[in-house]
């Protein structure tokens, strides 16, 4: 073992690597099995797979935080339940939370309908006005909490003035990075105390689990764990081991990703069948240049807005043959959805609007397949020419 920091794409495949004993199986072996044998008389913690120890948990922990750059990792049953335990790990009844506007509907739903259930009050910021965040603290102010790059609009939020305002009061900061993945962006290098994904996405990549997991310190990691242990939220093993296996590809799935994301936004800018593109890594997009300076890469995710409406969306919809419409995002395939249907449903349409997704916007979850098919795909889909 050397304590010699290796790249994302070695780190990716192996963790830590070490050299194995002759005849071990090269691949893990899923250690499905709730509980394990315990040593007669030992006082030790046991194995338990609620408990998050059994050993696929453990190795997939391991590598996560190597890849976030954190103390410690752990993984949950869904990114909702990561979210959910992070936030309960830095909160008690009373305290306050300042939250980006710009997130994922159901952590919304959360923060609104279930932590406001044990007197935990939320005040949302809107990030473009980056002096509300410290104007919203008040006494009883715990925590920050960001999604970065957001759904659906894929703003890039400033880190730096949020984690100086976290630091100069106290705060944790929580980032939910899913939009990511720890390859192209780590918010403990930007301040963040406390990383969440949605390991349903980018870290298992093939639509077929739902998990989730924090980075951060050893000491929150620990409290995570006593919640995960309470509130049942282990992942299960063979979970667990699908999420490492996806994870293996990571590195390699995230540039084919951002190569395909890019080509498409590029190309779906230049029709007329899209009134606008949204996607970071193009010039017109509003966060572009901090983009190019914190994202490694600017992911698979490309919003798109139809010029003929909702009307045209959906006539869309019904001509793609290559592209699904289903929600969830970050998987091998290319998938669309429509917000107003999936992850912003929860909310008001005059709301939507106002955070800038109009009903008609299509969100592109680009696959790793062959760019030019996705786009001839999508070119046939809104009747463009060739
Ligand atoms: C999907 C998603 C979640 C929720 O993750 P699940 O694994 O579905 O529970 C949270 N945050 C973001 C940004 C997501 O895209």
């Amino acid at each position: 073992m050397s304590a010699r920091r290796r790249g994302p794409s070695t780190t990716a495949v192996h963790g830590i690597p070490h050299r194995r004993p002759d005849w071990a199986p090269v691949a893990p072996a899923i250690l499905q099995s709730s509980t394990f044998v315990s040593p007669v008389g030992s006082d030790e913690d046991i194995i338990y797979s609620r408990y998050g120890n059994n050993p696929n948990q453990v190795e997939l922990a391991r590598k996560y935080a190597l890849l976030e750059g954190s103390e410690d990792a752990i993984f949950l049953a869904s990114g909702m339940g990561a979210t959910a335990l992070a936030h309960l790990a830095v909160l008690r009844p009373g305290d306050h939370l300042v939250s980006s506007s710009w997130i994922y509907g159901g952590t919304r739903q959360l923060f609104d309908e279930e932590l406001g259930r044990f007197g935990i009050e939320i005040t949302y910021v809107t990030p473009d006005h980056p002096r509300l965040w410290r104007k919203s603290v008040r006494k009883r102010t715990r925590a920050i909490f960001v999604e970065t790059p957001t759904n659906p609009l894929m703003r890039v939020v400033d880190l730096t003035p949020v984690a100086h305002v976290a630091r100069e009061f106290g705060l944790a900061l929580l980032v939910d990075a899913t939009f990511a993945s720890p390859i192209n962006f780590r918010p403990l290098e930007h301040g963040a105390d406390v990383a969440i994904t949605s390991a349903t996405k980018y870290l298992n990549g093939h639509s077929d689990v739902i998990a989730g997991a924090v980075a951060g310190s050893a000491s929150l990691i620990e409290e995570v764990n006593r919640l995960m242990r309470r509130w049942g939220q282990s992942i299960d093993p063979h979970a667990a081991w699908l999420v490492d296996r996806g994870m293996r590809t990571l590195a390699l799935r995230m540039e084919r990703h951002n190569a395909n994301g890019r080509a498409v936004a590029e190309w779906a800018e230049s029709q007329a069948a899209f009134s606008r593109v949204h996607y970071p890594g193009l010039p017109s997009h509003p966060d572009h240049e901090l983009a190019r300076e914190v994202l490694d890469g600017f992911g698979g995710m490309v919003g798109l807005e139809l010029a003929g409406g909702p009307a045209a969306a959906e006539g869309m919809l019904q001509r793609l043959e290559l592209v699904t419409h289903a929600p969830s995002l970050a998987g091998v395939e290319t998938l669309v959805s429509e917000p107003r249907l999936t992850s912003h449903r929860g909310i008001a349409p005059e709301e939507r609007a106002a955070l800038g997704i109009p009903d008609g916007f299509l969100r592109l979850s680009c696959g790793i397949e062959d760019a030019g098919d996705i786009i001839g795909d999508l070119e046939q889909a809104v009747g463009a020419e060739r």
